[in-house]
């Protein structure tokens, strides 16, 4: 019976509860799994030398018959078995030696012939094979073996030796050789696939076809063509996800929308109202976004710029023009104090909006009506003012998207740091319209992401970038330092301290490798007690003088509200928090960032940790403490202190540190080969053209079933934040 890729792996020869276990945690569950659990080298034991050109310390396959086979045990370690054979062949014998393997004896028995790759040694002027692997290909009686010049003399399919030798990621109790006996009978019998890829997108980028493709990547004859398989296979998810965010765009291209055209006299006393200047990628990006609004399809677009860039003034005048044509607009952030320094910033802009301006927050809702007159509302009556249309503007946290929130006429759909939200949540919000007409959307990030990644994720919105901060704004003096200087940078913070400048201190975030909640609980608690070390560390040693506070993820809500309050109003001097607690938080008389650990943080996270400082008219600062003496990470912060911009340092993260790192492996639930695939932006441009000529022709996949189908399991299995 052929094998299929659905063939669930206890269905396999040999695979017992043992093995089925193993496989289970390398992530296996069926022959799919298993055929893509890809190697991540090959050990090159393809050539085959006569046993007498041996030479110490070559790395070699030789073909052999076992002459003598012992086991001894070792003469100063007493429970160490060794195991010593004697192989031949037709230029000259020589000893073989394993220790501790005393199961060998029952297969190397004499007489049996045998591939072994390994390692030559010396020991007292004799050469010896070291721990070599081995792979019977024969037996001296029933083959008849003439020795001759070029070896091997049996050509057997082998799978551990002579050839280019697949190593996996292993597992306990589960080796690369373990690995290899269970994939190569698989790839013998697996049936014939139909290949999804379309014909010509296989020959324009040399690709292998799906069935060779696989049995390249695992037993390739050559590296070239393992190389070519993998491609192929990097190619293969990156074409599914660009397939499958144009398809998206394609889609919402197709719907229709309220189009909003505020008159030019409103555009111009909106922006003449504001008490600055805005930057020219401002003003592009504010254009870009009403050209975007007035269209009677929806938005779906990407605002980016660093912490400080002025995205938000941005977004709020397209709130403020939305809710002039009766609309209403959700604003969603990803945490309480930034919800609420929204509100605050929206509330500073539109002094007069008297079209209600709402806050919503777990426990918390209320509302503006201009002119200073806010009232607070016990949460159904907000709700069911949301649901008249009394509240124009809903700013607001998850309890945006709780049940029941329903919009009378939603024209805009705000979300600040979006990569934080589910696409799930996303789409929660944009179907909580009444009349089910999809709002216009426009998300915010300072996050920083390079090219192939934006391309990639979040391929399917247009994008604005605010590229330069406001002029005025004075470059923050940043510093490495090194724990010998530690003293000198604590007595310059409190000189700024005492000129009344406040500081953050970030702790790194203690990442656990093993994502199971239990875990994930552990490194939470782990996070908590690093801050509160810092804490207790710089409140009654370093700075007994000074006022400290902390913030970290396991306070509450109003707890955490009531710091960042007694912060923002100046009675602190220093909080201690982590990486996590507020991205975007605007201070302008914070001018202290001190980054402990720096070496534990991406370079983006860095940059835009050092973004929360440098608000306001003071000379702000940035310190990196790290105990590291390593040049590499010296050198990798360094480039922190150079970078033009956040892209810069983004690229530079996801080359030094691949997707996997970059993203965070919960954030996406791309496959690894699709991560490194992004480290190619040739083949994520590729990618990206062979999808848009594909649905070009064939806009809903009609004519590609099977990619069809691919299409949509990746969309299930991809919950991309
Ligand atoms: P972001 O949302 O990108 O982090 P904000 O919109 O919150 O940035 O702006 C940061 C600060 O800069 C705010 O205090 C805002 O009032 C101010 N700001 C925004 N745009 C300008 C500008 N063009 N000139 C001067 N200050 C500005
Ligand atoms: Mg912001």
């Amino acid at each position: 019976m052929l094998i299929k890729l659905n063939t669930p792996l206890e269905e396999l020869m040999g695979v017992g509860p043992g093995l089925l276990s193993k496989l289970k945690k390398l992530g296996l569950g069926n022959v799919h799994d298993l055929l893509y659990h890809f190697p991540t080298r090959y050990e090159d034991w393809s050539e085959v030398v006569q046993i007498s050109t041996l030479k110490p310390g070559d790395t070699n396959t030789i073909q052999a018959t076992v002459k003598e086979i012992n086991v001894r045990r070792a003469w100063k370690r007493r429970r160490m078995f060794i195991v010593e054979a004697l192989l031949a062949d037709s230029s000259g014998s020589i000893a073989a030696v394993w220790f501790n393997q005393t199961y060998i004896k029952n297969t190397l028995r004499p007489g049996v012939i045998a591939n072994f790759s390994g390692k030559a040694a010396l020991r007292k002027q004799n050469i010896y094979l070291s721990n070599p692997v081995y792979e019977v290909v024969g037996r001296e009686n029933e083959n008849v073996i003439e020795y001759g010049e070029s070896q091997p003399t049996i050509k057997a399919n082998t799978k551990h030796t002579a050839r280019l030798v697949p190593i996996y990621p292993e597992t306990k109790g589960l080796t690369s050789r373990g690995l290899r006996y269970l994939i190569q009978p698989t790839l013998e019998e697996l049936e014939p696939q139909e290949d999804f890829l379309p014909t010509d997108v296989l020959t324009q980028n040399d690709f292998p076809e799906l069935d060779a493709a696989l049995r390249a990547i695992h037993f390739p004859q050559f590296l070239e063509e393992a190389r070519k398989a993998r491609n192929r296979f990097s190619f293969e998810e990156l074409f599914l996800m660009q397939l499958k965010v144009l398809g998206d765009k394609l889609a919402l291209a197709r719907e229709k929308t309220n189009s909003i055209k505020p008159d030019a006299k409103t555009l111009k006393e909106v922006t003449a109202r504001l008490p600055f200047q805005l930057t020219p990628s401002q003003g592009t990006s504010l254009k870009e976004i009403i050209d975007d609004l007035s269209k009677d399809r929806p938005m779906n677009r990407l605002l980016q710029g660093d912490v400080g860039s002025g995205k938000t003034v941005i977004a709020g005048i397209a709130a403020y023009l939305t809710a002039t044509q009766g609309l209403q607009i959700a604003f969603m952030a990803p945490t309480e104090i930034l919800a609420r320094q929204h509100y605050a910033t929206l509330k500073k802009l539109f002094p007069e909006f008297k079209r209600g301006l709402g806050l919503i927050l777990s426990k918390e809702t209320r509302v503006y009506y201009g002119d200073e007159l806010e009232t607070e509302f016990k949460k159904a009556q907000f709700v069911a003012n949301v649901a008249t249309g009394q509240v124009a503007i809903a700013v607001g946290t998850h309890a945006l998207i709780e049940k029941g929130v329903v919009f009378d006429n939603l024209g805009l759909v705000i979300v600040d740091e979006q990569h934080r939200f589910g696409v799930k949540q996303r789409a929660a919000l944009i179907k909580s319209n009444r009349d089910g007409v999809i709002p216009h959307f426009l998300s915010m990030s300072a996050t920083p992401i390079p090219r192939t990644l934006m391309m990639t994720i979040f391929g399917d919105l247009d994008l604005s970038i605010i590229s330069e901060l406001p002029s005025g704004r004075k470059n923050i003096i940043s510093k490495i330092v090194a724990p010998e200087n530690r003293a000198k940078a604590y007595a310059f913070i409190r000189g700024q301290v005492r000129k009344g400048r406040q500081g953050f201190v970030v702790c790194p975030r203690i990442d656990s490798e093993v994502s199971d909640s239990e875990n994930k609980m552990a490194s939470k608690w782990d996070e908590v007690k690093a801050v509160k070390d810092e804490y207790n560390k710089l409140k009654h040693h370093v700075f007994p003088d000074l006022r400290v506070g902390m913030i970290h993820g396991k306070l509450k809500t109003a707890e955490k509200a009531m710091v960042m309050k007694n912060f923002t109003e100046g009675q602190l001097d220093l909080i201690v928090s982590t990486s996590v607690v507020e991205v975007g938080v605007d201070i302008p008389n914070a001018t202290i960032m001190i980054i402990e650990d720096a070496d534990r943080f991406g370079l983006a996270q860095i940059y835009q940790l050092r973004g929360r400082v440098g608000r306001g008219e003071h000379q702000s600062f940035c310190f990196l403490f790290t105990e590291s003496q390593s040049e590499t990470i010296l050198k990798r912060l360094r480039a922190v202190l150079t970078a033009k911009n956040g892209f810069e340092l983004a690229e530079m993260d996801l080359e030094l540190r691949g997707p996997g790192e970059f993203l965070g492996s919960e954030q996406s639930g791309m496959p690894d080969i699709a991560m490194r695939g992004l480290q190619h932006p040739t083949l994520v441009k590729n990618a990206r053209a062979a999808a848009e000529k594909l649905l070009a022709e064939d806009p809903s996949l009609e004519r590609h079933p099977l990619l069809r189908s691919k299409v949509d399991d990746l969309a299930v299995l991809l919950h991309l934040e």
